[in-house]
C-alpha cells in the first residue's frame, strides 16, 4: 500500500500521527487501531515523515539545516534519505510549489477505498464511474480550482 494512503487511512480511522518536538514520530489512538496500523506505519516511516514535513507541518522545517538533518537521522532515517528529504522540503519552499493533494482539501469525502470529490464541477473532474471517484488523482500533487483548505 502507498505510504500516503497508509497515513491517510490510518488517520481516517482515528489514529493520530504527528511529529513531536525533536523529530519523533508519534502515533496514538485506540489500542486495536494502533495494533492494526503500526506495522504498516513503521514500514513506511520515512515516506510518512517526508509527507508530514512537506504538507502538514511546514514550521518544523524552519529549524537550522544541521538540526533538521540530525532530527531526521535520530528517527532512524538514513543519512542519504535525510539529505534528500531536507532538500525536497527546502526546494518546495524556494520554488513556492503550491500544488496540493486532495488529502489537504475539505472537499475530499468518502472513506478509504471510496474517496470522492465533493466539488467536481469546480475541480473539473471527469469520472467514468459517475460518482466523482478520484482514482489516481488522490495521490498526485496538482493544482485544483476547486481546492478548499481544511
Ligand atoms: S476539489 Fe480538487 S483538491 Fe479538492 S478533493 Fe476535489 S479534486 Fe481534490
Amino acid at each position: 500500500m502507498d505510504s500516503i494512503l497508509i497515513y491517510a487511512q490510518a488517520r481516517a480511522e482515528g489514529l493520530s500521527i504527528s511529529i513531536a518536538e525533536g523529530g519523533k514520530l508519534v502515533v496514538a489512538g485506540e489500542p486495536k487501531l494502533y495494533k492494526k496500523w503500526i506495522p504498516l506505519i513503521k514500514a513506511s516511516k520515512e515516506s510518512i515523515i517526508e509527507y508530514i514535513l512537506l504538507f502538514n507541518e511546514r514550521s518544523f522545517s524552519q529549524a537550522p539545516k544541521t538540526r533538521f538533518l540530525l532530527d531526521l537521522m535520530n528517527l532512524g532515517i538514513s543519512q542519504k534519505h535525510a539529505f534528500a528529504i531536507e532538500n525536497r522540503v527546502r526546494r518546495k519552499k524556494l520554488d513556492f510549489d503550491d500544488r496540493k493533494l486532495c488529502y489537504e482539501c475539505s472537499n475530499l469525502k468518502g472513506a478509504p477505498g471510496r474517496w470522492k470529490c465533493d466539488n467536481p464541477i469546480a475541480a473539473d473532474i471527469i469520472s467514468d464511474s459517475r460518482d466523482n471517484a478520484l482514482g489516481d488523482l488522490l495521490i498526485m500533487l496538482h493544482r485544483c480550482s476547486g481546492f478548499r483548505g481544511n
